[in-house]
């Protein structure tokens, strides 16, 4: 192989692997562009929790209201009662000894 093939090889891996690493860089900046989204509307939506818990409603109707879900997620649930004096919400989980 002469020189001039050698080094145009050479020229021709290199760029092979550079290529190869814009892709690899492309998919982690897509990744870490992602998770950083998400961290900035949880850093939004936790930001406004103070206002959530003024705005918060103990009860609606007959239901009393998770605080948890409200206060996070701006969703309203309803506590059900549970044996014991506690109520707990369904969908978060929360148990809250009430006695
Ligand atoms: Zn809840």
């Amino acid at each position: 192989m002469s020189i001039e093939s050698a080094v145009a090889n050479t020229a021709d891996y290199v760029a092979s692997q550079s290529d190869q690493k814009a892709a690899r860089l492309h998919d982690q900046y897509q990744k870490v562009k992602l998770e950083a989204e998400k961290l900035l509307a949880e850093r939004n939506l936790a930001r406004r929790a103070l206002q959530r818990r003024a705005d918060f409603v103990v009860k609606v109707g007959a239901d009393y209201q998770c605080p948890r879900c409200w206060i996070e997620r701006e969703k309203r649930s309803p506590l059900r009662p549970l044996e014991g004096d506690i109520m707990a919400c369904r969908e978060c989980g929360i148990d809250i000894q009430v006695d």
